[in-house]
Formats: structure tokens, C-alpha cells, sequence
């Protein structure tokens, strides 16, 4: 997959053109050229993002899963919600790490932006209008990755991968199948989570 390919797909992913995701594609293909890691096509690597929810620039990550693969449906990722721009990339073959930070002298003045000035104003990403947003989108695509990021050393990280499950029993009341991790007990037969008496 090619840049430009990759921006494409990115866009088309996140459902809307900003700043933020293309910053996460830029991050996230930092990251792996600095571990030489390949895009995961199955667990071979893994995000823990520092981003949290309803906060800017919460985009990013979009953008970070596109470029590295590391997807929510793989479970390959995790968000620590601590409501920051960084992440650690962990390539579990080589046993190796790299974080990556946002410079927060980029950050601050990204988050003066027209666009920022437009979504904080309450208007919708997909409603600010092209001549704000196409300008920005290229900035952060084309500057070189040192003005925007951190991205620090390799370093060593060791993570095995669990195993997938596979195994489900069926929920008692509703008959639900529900992967053997999910279900409960309830007098004895096996429940779904749903069906699970707390919550009557
Ligand atoms: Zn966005
Ligand atoms: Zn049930």
C-alpha cells in the first residue's frame, strides 16, 4: 500500500477528512519504521494508546489503526484513556517497543487551527468547509515527522499473544451462544451477560 493509497483508505475508514487521523497515520508508520516492523496482518503488533475519549485530536487513533494494522476487531490495541496524543507500538516477534509522543509545541499550535476553531464552534468535521481542511490534511501528510513527533529508542518489551477462544456455551435463558469466557452462572446453568440477573 502506497501513501496516497493509505490516506485514501484512512479517510474512507474514519468517515470524514481532518487533521488528526492523517497525524496518526504519520505516527503510526513512524513507529514501525523505527521498529522495521511490517503492517499487522494478524497480532504481530500492538498499540496501547494514551488517548481517551471526547477529547481533540481523539482521531489520531483511527489513523494509528489504519497504518499499523493494530485494529479494535483484532484486539491488538488498547486505550489507556489517559488524554494524551501518544501511543507505545510493540512488535511481539522482535520483542521490541517504541513510544511516540506529539511535540506539544506541534499540538498547541495545531489545536489554534482553523479547523479546531470550526469543530470547537460546533460545527461537524464533515461540515467545515474543503479550503480549511484540504491545506491542513497536506501539511501534516508532507512535514517532516521530527517537527510533529517524538518518537523515541527501541527498547525491550516482551508480550505473548492469548490465545483465541473458540469455545461457547449456550445461555440457559435465551439461547444465546455466548464465547465461554462471557458466560455466567446463574443457579447452576450457564447465562449470557444480558440474561445475567443483575441486571433485572
Ligand atoms: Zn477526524
Ligand atoms: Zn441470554
Amino acid at each position: 500500500m502506497n501513501r496516497d493509497e493509505l490516506l485514501k483508505i484512512g479517510i474512507a475508514f474514519h468517515g470524514h477528512k481532518c487533521p488528526a487521523m492523517p497525524l496518526g497515520l504519520r505516527a503510526g508508520l513512524a513507529a514501525m519504521e523505527k521498529l522495521g516492523s511490517q503492517r499487522a496482518g494478524n497480532r504481530e503488533l500492538y498499540v496501547i494508546s494514551d488517548t481517551g475519549k471526547r477529547h481533540a485530536m481523539s482521531c489520531f487513533l483511527d489513523g494509528l489503526q489504519v497504518a499499523t494494522g493494530c485494529t479494535y476487531g483484532k484486539f491488538n490495541i488498547e486505550k489507556r484513556y489517559h488524554d494524551k496524543i501518544g501511543f507505545t507500538l510493540i512488535d511481539r516477534k522482535q520483542k521490541k517497543a517504541v513510544r511516540v509522543t506529539m511535540k506539544p509545541e506541534f499540538q498547541a499550535k495545531a489545536l489554534q487551527s482553523e479547523f479546531v476553531k470550526q469543530r470547537r464552534s460546533g460545527v461537524p468535521a464533515t461540515e467545515v468547509p474543503a479550503e480549511i481542511i484540504d491545506p491542513l490534511v497536506k501539511r501534516v501528510w508532507t512535514l517532516p515527522i521530527e517537527e510533529m513527533f517524538d518518537v523515541g529508542e527501541p527498547f525491550d518489551y516482551e508480550m505473548t499473544e492469548p490465545k483465541s477462544v473458540f469455545r461457547t456455551e449456550q445461555c440457559s435463558r435465551c439461547g444465546a451462544l455466548v464465547f465461554e469466557k462471557g458466560a455466567r452462572l446463574h443457579d447452576g446453568k450457564p447465562v449470557c451477560q444480558e440474561c445475567w440477573p443483575h441486571h433485572e
